[in-house]
C-alpha cells in the first residue's frame, strides 16, 4: 500500500451511480435504476480546486463512468488542470464512441475482473459480464490507451489469481490491482460470508509477490493489503505521523485517496467512510474551504485513530497481513472525531493527575 498520500495523491470521483450492472459486491450500491449524479459544472470546479490543493491524479469510478453524460468534459477539465486521469469500468460498454472519449483524455483504463469467467459473472450478477467485457478488449488494445484489471479478493478466490495474471498479460494489460472485498454497500447483504480472512489475505500477498516476479517488467502488481513488518518499517504510510504540515506540504500530501461521492460528500480514504469523519459537501462549500476546516477540526483526531489501529496491528502477532483500510473504517465507525478528542483530553488529564 502507498499511504498516507502515496507518490501521486489521488482524488477519486464518483460522478453518478447509474450502472448497467448490479454487482453483488458493489460498495456504492449502484445499478440500472439509480439516477443520482453530480452536475458536471460543479465537478469541473472541484477538479480545478483539487489540483490547486495538491492532488495529482483523478480517478473516475461509479456507477459505471461510461454512463455519466459529462465524462468527456470531466476528463478534459482534469487534464486542463494537470491531473493524470484514470477511469474504472466494467468494460462492457467500451464501444468506439467511448474509446474516442477516453483516447482524448484518459491516461489509464482500469477494468474490473473478479476471477475466472464463472466467478466474474457470479460477482457481476450477469451471465454476459465476462463475454461482453472480453469482446471489447481488442478495440481497447488497438486504441493504445494503457489499461489494467482490478480484482476483488474474497474468501474463495485467491487460487484464481494465477489465471487472472495470465489473462491480463495475454490481453496486453500493464497493471493488476488486487483489492479485498469489504463490508460496505451491497456486499453487506449479498456477500456477508465472503470477506477474506487473515489467511486468505496472507495467501494473496504471497501470490501477488510470486506473480510480480514472474511478470516483472510486463505487469505491475499492486495490492491493497499491508504487512505488519512493512507498517513497522514505514509507519507514516499508515498515517502514524505528526499533525502539523511541514514546509510546502499541502492537504493532498497528508490525506489521499480523497473521495467525492455522488451525493457530493467528501470522504477520506474510501467511499462510504463513516459520516462523522466526512469533510462536508461540495454542494455547500468549495473543496479548499472544506479541506481547511477538516485539517483544523478533525485531522489530529484522524491521526489518533490511525495510531490506535497501528498499535493494535503491531501488537497482534497472529495476523501479519491486514486490510488496513478496513480496520481504520471499523475504528472510525466506532469512534467519532469528538469521541476521539474527548478520549485524548481524558488521557492527558489523567496523565497530568498521576504526575
Ligand atoms: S461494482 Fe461497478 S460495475 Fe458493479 S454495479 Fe457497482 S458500479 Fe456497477
Amino acid at each position: 500500500m502507498q499511504g498516507p498520500a502515496g507518490q501521486y495523491p489521488t482524488l477519486q470521483v464518483h460522478p453518478g451511480r447509474r450502472c448497467n450492472l448490479q454487482c453483488l459486491h458493489c460498495y456504492s450500491d449502484s445499478g440500472p435504476a439509480v439516477t443520482e449524479q453530480l452536475a458536471i459544472d460543479l465537478l469541473e470546479q472541484v477538479v480545478a480546486d483539487a489540483a490547486a490543493i495538491g492532488y495529482r491524479v483523478m480517478s473516475v469510478s461509479g456507477g459505471e463512468p461510461l454512463l455519466y453524460p459529462g465524462l468527456a468534459q470531466l476528463l478534459r477539465a482534469a487534464h486542463a488542470s494537470g491531473l493524470v486521469t484514470t477511469v474504472t469500468t466494467n468494460g462492457m460498454l467500451l464501444d468506439q464512441r467511448q474509446l474516442n472519449v477516453l483516447e482524448a483524455d484518459c491516461d489509464l483504463v482500469a477494468i474490473s475482473l473478479d476471477g475466472i469467467p464463472e466467478s466474474h459473472n457470479f460477482m457481476r450478477n450477469s451471465a454476459r459480464a465476462f463475454d461482453d467485457m472480453c469482446a471489447r478488449l481488442p478495440a481497447l488494445r488497438a486504441s493504445g490507451i494503457p489499461f489494467g484489471f482490478i480484482f476483488t479478493l474474497t474468501f474463495h478466490n485467491v487460487h484464481e489469481l494465477e489465471w487472472i495474471a495470465d489473462f491480463a498479460v495475454e490481453q496486453g494489460a500493464s497493471l493488476l490491482q488486487l483489492h479485498p472485498l469489504e463490508p460496505v454497500g451491497r456486499a453487506t447483504c449479498r456477500l456477508g460470508e465472503s470477506y477474506p480472512d487473515g489467511e486468505e489475505n496472507a495467501a494473496a500477498v504471497c501470490e501477488a509477490g510470486r506473480i510480480r516476479e514472474l511478470y516483472e517488467g510486463t505487469l505491475e502488481v499492486q495490492i491493497d493489503l499491508a504487512t505488519v513488518p512493512a507498517m513497522r518499517e514505514h509507519p507514516t504510510r499508515v498515517f502514524v505521523r505528526e499533525a502539523t504540515l511541514c514546509g510546502a506540504q499541502t492537504v493532498a500530501d497528508v490525506i489521499a485517496p480523497l473521495v467525492v461521492e455522488t451525493s457530493g460528500l467528501v470522504s477520506p480514504l474510501q467511499y462510504g467512510f463513516p459520516r462523522a469523519w466526512s469533510w462536508g459537501n461540495i454542494k455547500d462549500r468549495s473543496l479548499p474551504d472544506l479541506a481547511a476546516d477538516w485539517l483544523a477540526r478533525d485531522y489530529a483526531a484522524f491521526l489518533t485513530l490511525c495510531r490506535l489501529v497501528y498499535e493494535q496491528a503491531v501488537r497482534n502477532d497472529d495476523e501479519p497481513v491486514l486490510n488496513w483500510y478496513e480496520q481504520v473504517y471499523a475504528a472510525a465507525a466506532q469512534f467519532s472525531p469528538t469521541q476521539v478528542r474527548d478520549n485524548l483530553m481524558q488521557t492527558c488529564s489523567s496523565e497530568r493527575n498521576s504526575q
